[in-house]
């Protein structure tokens, strides 16, 4: 039995092209980038102008007087710890969400325990922060400054918030610094990221989430932020001082490869996964109620990124139904990829402040570019025969 991947919001199939791109890379371009001679030169040529396509496909400044940065990095997490250690100075504020990836979660942790004032902004029903604690979080940071994280996708739920971000736009009437990280590691496939003109001081993406190579991602720092002084995580003198190593030079080859094949296609490809996740969507619920069950779409109405659907079965228990689907060769989430393996509900649900039934019996199915209509119509089919028998 073929298995149906709907779990592209954990990782997405290495794209063709991409393959491509990246063993040219790695057979003509295997220098060190930092060797002088001329096979280190070209290596770092490939690297360099890798790096300045990814700027450019989102909307980073790669020349000119004012040029913005991009440290290539493992993938999100260690984006999202560069960005959220490196940016907390002394005596900063930090403020963050249960929308959040728990990269940030952990980072923030750490910064209170550093001895740094952190708070969990609560949500609104539609997943976005309410915008009265941001407001009060800003007010009460006055006299230092304040550090917001925010994730404009939430790869838990598919639920957008971008009014956040913009409503803590840094304020020329502050006497101190709002500084906002975003996570766009979820987003970076569906919008077109204007990050020059964004609020954004820094933000995160992650390769492996638009059909490019695992184990590479990176953090878009702002040039025109003349009070942001980052820390590395791994001192040494590769990508300017902020993270130590021998650059992966194919990796951010196909990188670069992979957000360019999906800047050229993101509206067409945009508008086939949604119409496929609502059809999912409404399926499963037909199928639900077929089966005696209740089943809903968390934040329905709600403005979502299109690939992600996160459905509730009051009664049934998400691990016991995403183990079933398995058996019937369904790939479903039952978390984060990262706890997956925990028991714990995702705490974003938990955040939403829905029914403990409904939290206990939310899944994510994630499509993505190569979703058919096919997977999506046996998959139904299939999860029909997983409701009809999984236990209550
Ligand atoms: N941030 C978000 C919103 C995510 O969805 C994920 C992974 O699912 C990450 C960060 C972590 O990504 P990585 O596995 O590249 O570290």
């Amino acid at each position: 039995m073929d298995s149906i991947y709907l779990d592209h919001a954990a990782a997405t199939p290495l794209r063709a092209e991409v393959a491509v791109a990246m063993e040219e890379a790695a057979a003509k371009a295997f220098g060190n980038p930092s060797s002088q001679h001329a096979l280190g030169r070209l290596a770092k040529r490939f690297l360099e102008d890798a790096r300045e396509q990814i700027m450019e496909l989102v909307g980073g400044r790669a020349a000119g007087a004012v040029r913005d940065r991009l440290v290539f990095t493992s993938g999100a997490t260690e984006a999202n710890r560069m960005a959220m250690l490196g940016l907390a100075n002394e005596g900063c504020r930090v403020a963050v969400s249960s929308r959040d990836h728990p990269s940030i979660a952990s980072a923030a942790a750490e910064l209170a325990q550093r001895g740094h004032s952190v708070r969990t902004l609560p949500l609104e029903p539609d997943g976005t922060i309410v915008a009265a604690a941001l407001a009060d979080a800003i007010a009460d940071a006055s006299g230092t400054s304040l550090l917001v994280a925010v994730t404009p996708v939430c790869g838990q739920t598919g639920l957008r918030d971008t009014i956040s971000a913009a409503w803590c736009r840094p304020d020329s009437s502050l006497s101190f610094t709002v500084t906002i990280h975003a996570d766009a590691t979820q987003a970076a496939a569906w919008e077109a990221l204007e990050f020059a003109r964004s609020p954004y001081a820094t933000m995160t993406l992650a390769s492996h989430k638009f059909g490019g190579p695992r184990g590479i991602g990176g953090l878009l720092v702002r040039g025109d932020m003349p009070h942001l002084s980052l820390t590395p995580l791994l001192p040494g003198a590769q990508e300017l001082g902020l993270r130590g190593g021998t650059e992966a030079v194919s990796l951010a080859v196909g990188f670069a490869r992979a957000l360019e094949l999906v800047a050229a296609e993101r509206d067409h490809v945009s508008r086939r996964v949604e119409s496929l996740r609502k059809q999912f969507e409404e399926g499963l619920v037909t199928a639900a109620r077929d089966a005696g069950l209740d089943a809903l779409v968390i934040g329905q109405n709600a403005p979502r990124a299109p690939h992600i659907a996160a459905v509730s079965i009051p009664g049934i228990a998400r691990q016991t139904l995403v183990i079933a689907a398995d058996l019937e060769g369904v790939c479903l989430s039952a978390g984060t990829a990262c706890a997956s393996g925990s028991s714990e509900p995702p705490p974003v649900l938990c955040g939403l402040r829905l029914d403990d039934a409904v939290v206990a019996g939310t899944f994510r199915a994630s499509l993505g570019r190569s979703t058919t209509q096919a997977d999506v119509d046996e998959a139904l089919a299939r999860l029909r025969q997983v409701l009809a028998r999984v236990p209550r």
